[in-house]
């Protein structure tokens, strides 16, 4: 997919979020207000390749969903205590994915990267220092596992 200048994306957003107000009735969205009774509290990464969609075809109120690059507990703990305390969720997902570029970034080194993406991906350490691999995509699908384990 190409990029797309912002003047062009946001129509098609817009146009997207009026055919799903559309197809719906106003009943549907009434049903939604008053209070949340998400299914599962799901921890994944920013990534837009991961979508929570693949849990079911209506996502409005099934999902209460965390995210983060490189789907990291420490960064959202939080978050995830909310869904599963106050929400009570009777499911917790966490949900990472191969060929993470969190954990890619984690790997390779990421000191020249903003300040800010620094501080979140150093929450990684814990779990990737558990990583083996015999080459660079083994140690790196066992970093996403260990980060998922951890
Ligand atoms: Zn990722």
């Amino acid at each position: 997919m190409e990029k797309k200048l912002p003047e062009e994306a946001m129509p098609e957003v817009l146009k997207t979020n009026d055919s799903f107000v559309k197809g719906r009735r106003k009943e549907y969205f009434e049903s939604h207000v008053e209070a949340q009774r998400p299914v599962i509290t799901l921890l994944t990464c920013s990534d837009s390749r991961v979508q929570p969609s693949i849990f079911s075809e209506d996502m409005i109120d099934k999902v209460f969903v965390i995210r983060n690059i490189g789907n990291q507990l420490e960064n959202s703990a939080g978050s995830v205590d909310y869904g599963v305390f106050h929400l009570q969720t009777p499911l917790l997902l966490i949900l990472g994915h191969v060929k993470c570029g969190a954990v890619n970034a984690f790997l390779k080194g990421y000191s020249d990267e903003p300040e800010s993406i620094r501080c979140e991906l150093d929450h990684l350490h814990i779990p990737i220092s558990r990583a083996k691999g015999e080459d660079f995509e083994e140690l790196w699908l066992s970093a996403v596992e260990e980060n998922v384990h951890w």
